[in-house]
């Protein structure tokens, strides 16, 4: 599942840029019709903050269930070891 939103995640980046290099190109060619480019630049933003904020809710110990702040081997708050 985690990889899953990995992928996710690296796609709406890999969009989100792509989406800011026509739209740059467009503005340099004095083309302001870039609507349709930031929808896609939105959504990707979304979709993006989307997956970071369910990496860091599904960061839980197993043991008491406690939100992990951190990438440790330990849980911060019961001390017991993160298979
Ligand atoms: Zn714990």
């Amino acid at each position: 599942m985690k990889k899953t939103m990995f992928t996710i995640f690296i796609v709406a980046l890999i969009i989100f840029v792509i989406d800011w290099g026509v739209m740059g190109v467009k503005l340099l060619d004095h083309n302001y019709e870039v609507m349709t480019e930031t929808y896609i630049g939105l959504l990707c933003w979304i979709i993006m903050i989307g997956c970071a904020l369910y990496k860091s809710f599904s960061n839980k110990c197993p043991h008491c269930g406690r939100l992990r702040l951190t990438n440790g081997d330990y849980c911060s708050y019961c001390g017991k070891k993160i298979c």
